[in-house]
């Protein structure tokens, strides 16, 4: 019954688990996440009186497709204020979150057999988006003894004349690394000498806990010409249910992915739009607050899974993932079972079921080696989890 395209499909496992999660505890079973990928706080309070003062002022209606030019107003003032690109309206498109911005542009920009370079681990969505419109995706591994920085000549060499895109996403998502200038300084020359597009997934900006976060359309004129700068309110405005994602770049690929949203959605909802107005233009002080919690809860998780048996972790940089290597568990079982643990999927399934604690197989953001656990969570219940984890894994021989 089904097209072909769905032959290949893999649902989102990061909402898989989050489902699973909340089931067990509809059930009654007590279960610490780590998997779902969004701030526990609530959206700011003066977020949310810009969405009922959009309702009571009417703004019930279809808007323009591509945003309130208002909204674009603020995405243009986001842009200059906290990276110092300047953009029109016209180069920019508010989507219903940053997944449908990105699915955008794989509709306007690839054809079928086209290549996509994206550095590996990746998010688990930018491979399937690719493949459900006919184009190739090819992973280019990153190396964890540089914390996961991008690796230049691995992308160098894995260009042929099919590549056309190239997908960045610093602070990366599940590896939690920030990408060095010096390697984003080489890509962007990478891109311009092979006409390569760039795509800046930038989601997690506001979680840049050492250094500076940096566009790689800041490096210069050129490369802002071949570059798409994604961005979203989910997650530095704690927004993931109001679905509010926005792009700018290029303005001819900019309408073409504009056409394409016209098409199959039409406008983002126009109370989430009014709200985030708000946000991206209103004081962005609770930014600061929220960032400063989670560097606090990063070092709690990173310390207490270095702390676990056959485990290692990187400390990530940016974002709110741990993306913690169980290679040292496999091999090993429980005593009397017959089962070794023999990749990151077994090792996530054996958490759920002796410890009640879920994380996402690393297998889906393409290593085995690892699990990801998202720390947006409350301090007590990662101490929690981690204590649960410690219990469980220390049975194993
Ligand atoms: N990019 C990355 C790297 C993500 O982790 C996510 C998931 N939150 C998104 C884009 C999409 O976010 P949203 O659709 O909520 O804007
Ligand atoms: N991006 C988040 C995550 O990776 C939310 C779920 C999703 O959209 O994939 O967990």
């Amino acid at each position: 019954m089904l097209a072909d395209r769905l032959k290949n499909l893999a649902p989102s496992s990061t909402l898989a688990v989050q489902a699973k999660a909340k089931e067990l505890r509809a059930r009654g079973v007590n279960v610490i996440s780590f998997g779902a990928g969004e701030p526990d706080f609530d959206t700011p309070e003066r977020i949310k009186q810009a969405a009922i003062q959009a309702l009571r002022r009417g703004h019930t209606k279809y808007t323009e497709v591509g945003g309130i030019p208002e909204l674009k107003a603020a995405v243009c003032t986001k842009f200059k204020r906290d990276n110092g690109l300047d953009y029109e309206p016209a180069d920019v498109l508010v989507s219903v979150g940053a997944k449908h911005t990105l699915f955008n542009m794989v509709v306007a920009l690839l054809n079928p057999g086209d290549e996509v370079l994206i550095p590996s681990p990746y998010w688990v969505s930018y491979p399937e988006q690719a493949r459900l419109v006919g184009a190739m995706p090819i992973a280019v591994p990153t190396e964890e003894r540089t914390g996961f920085d991008l690796d230049p000549e691995q992308l160098g060499a894995a260009v042929t004349p099919r590549t056309k895109v190239v997908i960045l996403n610093s602070p990366n998502n599940p590896t939690g690394a920030v990408f060095s200038a010096r390697a984003m300084e080489a890509v962007a020359r990478l891109a311009l000498e092979r006409r390569l597009w760039v795509v800046s997934d930038e989601c997690y900006e506001a979680l840049t806990f050492e250094g500076h976060h940096m566009s790689i359309a800041q490096l210069d004129r050129e490369i802002k010409a071949r570059t798409l700068v994604v961005n979203t309110c989910s997650k530095a405005y704690a927004m993931t249910g109001w679905r509010i994602g926005y792009a700018a770049g290029p303005r001819e690929l900019i309408r073409g992915m504009t056409d394409v949203q016209s098409q199959v959605t039409s406008n983002p909802s126009s109370v989430a739009q009014w709200a985030a107005v708000e946000a991206l233009a209103g004081p962005q002080d609770e930014i600061a607050k929220m960032a400063a919690e989670f560097d606090r809860r990063r070092r709690i998780i990173v310390e207490g899974l270095r702390a676990l048996p056959g485990v290692r972790c990187a400390m990530p940089t940016g974002a709110f993932y741990a993306f913690a290597n169980v290679s040292g568990l496999f091999g090993r079982h429980l005593p009397g079972s017959g089962q070794a643990l023999a990749g990151s999927a077994d090792v996530t399934e054996f958490l759920l079921e002796h410890a009640q604690v879920a994380v996402v197989p690393g297998v889906d953001f393409g290593s085995d080696a690892h699990v990801r656990l998202s720390y947006a969570t409350s301090a007590e219940l990662i101490r929690q989890g981690l204590a649960r984890m410690h219990d469980a894994l220390s049975k194993l021989e």
